[in-house]
């Protein structure tokens, strides 16, 4: 059983160019997996996707029997309470991209009616050279201050001064 306040549910159509027939799929995130990137906002915004199934990927239409084009939207139906997302640092064999991902403090999700705003509320980071090496540390914002928590060490940071090239989990929060 996957926790509501937690998890983004999506209605996924995909209608076909030629017959029209959309078929429709629940989807269901936990956490929105983002690339590296200037701009966080925009990388979830993409995830929320409408894209065109053409060519290799063209969809397999149950109306018309074949491969088809198609146009396929991702739409947020349901909005939680956090947002969770991953920066996507590793890859293949573990290696490690550590560039800077400098997160928006607000961050809006949209659905077919209107944007919902998210507040920055904690940060995971990691610290080391590949995904089998390393220590993670948090940052956690507490009545507008940040917190460094470091095992047993906590202490006072500046949001601007936390490490950015670390920064592997972002929790976001619905604001009020
Ligand atoms: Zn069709």
């Amino acid at each position: 059983m996957v926790p509501e306040n937690i998890t983004i549910q999506c209605k996924q159509d995909t209608q076909c160019c030629v017959c029209n027939n959309v078929s429709t799929h629940s989807l269901s995130y936990i956490i929105i997996p983002v690339p590296i990137s200037s701009s966080i906002s925009e990388s979830v915004e993409s995830f929320f996707y409408t894209v065109s199934l053409t060519g290799e990927n063209a969809y397999d239409c149950n109306r018309c029997g074949v491969k088809r084009d198609a146009d396929q939207s991702n739409v947020i139906s349901h909005m939680p309470e956090n947002v969770f997302l991953q920066i996507r640092r590793f890859k293949g064999l573990g290696e490690k991209d550590d560039a800077e991902v400098y997160p928006s403090e607000i961050l809006t999700l949209y659905n077919d009616f209107e944007g919902v705003d998210y507040a920055i509320k904690g940060t995971v980071h990691h610290n080391g050279p590949t995904i089998s090496q390393g220590h993670y540390t948090s940052c956690v914002c507490v009545d507008n201050i940040w917190y460094k928590c470091d095992d047993s060490h906590t202490s006072r940071v500046r949001f601007e001064s936390i490490d950015w090239n670390s920064l592997y989990l972002l929790v976001y929060e619905k604001m009020i």
